[in-house]
């Protein structure tokens, strides 16, 4: 799962970002004037480690990569602490290193005075992730703030408590044991967790972000010239107004959209580990040639010869390993499943403002989002505000709140009752799927169990009968179970014919006859839900908290002929496509493929591709009429699909290489083949469509 990263203004601030960590350590305007020099590297620049922690916790704790994150980042700090080893033998550092003095310098110090950031970063970037996953989202911004005013007064604010004793004490042991408290602990986890509330973060009009940002820094700055006129600094990382600041250029640097194809990242991160390194180098150049007073003396000099020199050898070493990295399989090598993120979003914004008063959205995730890949697709609807979501069983609504989806996730379909622990660890809803289950689940359960109860109005899969009005009020009394809500389910509410739609209107009376009867009883019935898709579509209901949509709310319909009331503009998310392989000519009265099923009955060209039904193109659809699109033109599949290939005939499609792109599903030039046209001719509806479109698919996600 991965995304082209679009977001430009991030990216290229990493490199901004990396020069103003060299200009803290080189002080380019000490030669000029004080105040000028801290102003540009104790306010100015202290802005770019905060941005590379909350860059860190933007791209990376909104989704699964923490470990791989965490990983990456313990090699490149081994790596960078041996680069740096030979400078500290030389300096004869290692020998003063006592136990304590090791565990400041590989926890907190980073062995070399500007590698602090990286054990700051892991620390803080594991430590941020175990908040997020344990406490909800308003403790867990207080504990970030509460280790960063603690770090404040450590930092900055010293001389506010430096002469009370016990506090100075304390204070004095944390700075024995990890040298300041500008670190993983105390200063690091604000910003990665800003960071990742970014993604959630509401839209505002780019003037108030604009003024925002002038307001706080000209704020920061006037606290940082009262601390240091105060003398209070200890040291000057921390500012009360840097959290503030770091938001609105954040979010400034977020509104610049489109991917940047240089590895910028890696870029900045190079020059942060290697311009130490580079001032040694450029002192001893000075030195040789003799441009000592240029280069050296001179501070803004210096530092354009440290930029330079970094700049350059960071670019030569991205370079080499260029030339002998391992290669990754690119995701679109062979067959692969584009999502359009914002046709997603899109449609599930459409679906809440179509859905009547009250009523909101439930997104249904089951089958890993009808293969649009549920984890992103729910941090995505969460990103926009959406709070609810249905799963098919207690595995997928796990897996989606270990990636950290907030909100209610309701299991649609039965889990056995000894499963309890895991649906109360997870804080997910368990349907109840009649009173017998119920019961089962509140003997089962040590602890209190979120449910919501299923009623059978008619269509008699799961629920308990609407009639047993005992039966259901007797699940509102048991111990363990907290109903929050109760739902049914519509059979024949994709139907506007007449016999269905008073089915249909049936089911809905039963429901709420028994809903009313139990809120006269004194109960609280919760939150009431009726529909799904077509539910939604045909017999919007005010009564309804909310509307579990699953296959609209994809932009399709479960048949290309369904009849539906309205239709707000929902458009496919979805494409399916598989680059050609392979294209020979042959003569007519040539058999292709297993069974000699298919002759060509002219001279044809044919088009091997790497897709077949092991990726969810059904073998039985060669008979349906399945084609594919080539140079935006339709070629019919040929002969039988096997598992892993097809042939199309591209006879008529113009030039055509192996390499080129056939759609599958999804828009190519002039044409488009609906994922309801593809089922139609593989006799199914979207629905099985997308819920088999095969695991080793690549899904590559557009934003
Ligand atoms: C699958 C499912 C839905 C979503 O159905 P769509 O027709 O795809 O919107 C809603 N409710 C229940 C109980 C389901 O099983």
């Amino acid at each position: 799962m991965r995304t082209a990263r679009s977001y430009k203004g991030i990216e290229l601030f990493r490199v901004a970002a990396a020069f103003l960590v060299v200009a803290i350590h080189t002080s380019p305007l000490a030669a000029y004037s004080d105040t000028a020099d801290f102003v540009f590297t104790r306010v100015i620049a202290r802005v770019a480690v905060p941005f590379f922690f909350m860059a860190t916790g933007f791209f990376v704790l909104n989704g699964t990569g923490v470990r791989r994150s965490l990983k990456k980042l313990l090699i490149i700090y081994a790596a960078s602490a041996a680069l740096y080893l030979p400078v500290n033998v030389y300096a004869g550092h290692l020998q003063e290193w006592d136990l304590l003095e090791l565990i400041k310098q590989v926890f907190f110090e980073g062995s070399f005075y500007h590698l602090w950031y990286l054990p700051a970063a892991i620390l803080g970037l594991a430590l941020t992730a175990l908040l997020m996953r344990r406490l909800s989202r308003g403790a867990c911004a207080g504990a970030v703030l509460a280790l960063y005013a603690l770090g404040l007064l450590g930092d900055s604010y010293w001389g506010l408590i430096e002469n009370i004793p016990g506090v100075s004490a304390a204070y004095r042991a944390v700075f024995a044991l990890a040298g300041y408290t500008r670190n993983g602990l105390f200063f690091a986890p604000v910003f990665f967790y800003l960071g990742a509330q970014m993604r959630v973060k509401k839209p505002r009009p780019v003037g108030i972000e604009a003024a925002g940002l002038a307001v706080c820094f000209a704020l920061m700055l006037a606290e940082a010239m009262g601390l240091r006129a105060l003398g209070w600094q200890r040291h000057d990382s921390m500012y009360v107004l840097l959290p503030a600041v770091m938001y609105f250029l954040f979010a400034l640097l977020m509104r610049a959209r489109g991917s940047v194809s240089l590895p910028l990242g890696s870029f900045s991160l190079l020059v942060y580990i290697l311009h130490p390194a580079v001032i040694l180098v450029v002192r001893a150049a000075a030195r040789v040639l003799g441009l000592w007073d240029i280069f050296v003396v001179n501070s803004l000099g210096h530092y354009i010869a440290v930029c330079a020199g970094s700049a350059a050898a960071s670019a030569v070493l991205l370079w080499l390993w260029s030339l002998i990295r391992p290669r990754r399989v690119s995701d679109t090598a062979r067959a692969w499943v584009e999502v359009d993120l914002d046709a997603l979003r899109n449609n599930a914004e459409r679906l809440e403002a179509f859905a009547p008063g009250s009523c909101s959205l439930m997104a249904v995730l089951k089958c890993d989002a009808y293969g649009h890949g549920a984890v992103r697709s729910a941090l995505e609807l969460n990103r926009i505000g959406v709070r609810a979501f249905a799963v098919a069983c207690c595995a997928e609504g796990v897996e989606l709140r270990r990636a950290g989806v907030k909100g209610l996730i309701l299991i649609l379909g039965y889990t056995p009752a000894d499963q309890w622990r895991v649906i109360r660890r997870y804080r997910l809803t368990q349907c109840a799927v009649d009173a017998a289950y119920a019961h089962a689940l509140d003997s089962a359960a040590k602890g209190r169990v979120d449910v919501h109860i299923k009623i059978d109005t008619g269509m008699h899969r799961l629920g308990e009968s609407f009639e047993h009005v005992d039966a259901v009020a007797g699940c509102f009394a048991l111990t363990h179970l907290r109903v929050t809500g109760m739902f049914t389910h519509l059979c024949v509410s994709d139907s506007l014919d007449g016999a269905d739609v008073s089915f249909t209107q049936e089911q809905l009376r039963r429901f709420f006859a028994l809903t009313d009867e139990l809120k006269g009883r004194g109960i609280d019935t919760g939150a009431l839900h009726t529909q799904a898709s077509y539910g939604l579509l045909n017999y919007p209901d005010g009564r309804c908290a909310y509307a579990r949509a699953g296959v609209a709310l994809y932009g399709v319909k479960s048949d290309g002929h369904d009849g539906v009331r309205a239709w707000p503009e929902l458009a496919p998310a979805l494409s399916l496509r598989a680059r050609i392989g392979l294209v020979r000519e042959l003569p007519a009265g040539e058999a292709v493929g297993y069974g000699r099923e298919f002759i060509t009955s002219r001279a044809t060209r044919i088009a091997v591709l790497p897709i077949g039904y092991g990726d969810g193109v059904f073998r039985c659809s060669m008979h349906g009429g399945a084609e594919a699109l080539v140079n935006g033109k339709r070629c019919p599949v040929v002969g039988r699909i096997c598992m892993d290939q097809l042939c199309l005939d591209v006879t008529d499609a113009g030039e055509v290489h192996p390499g080129d792109i056939a759609t599958f599903i999804g828009t190519d030039g002039p044409e488009t083949i609906s994922c309801e046209e593809f089922a139609a001719k593989s006799g199914t509806i979207s629905n099985e469509v997308l819920s088999r479109l095969g695991k080793r698919l690549p899904r590559v996600y557009r934003n």
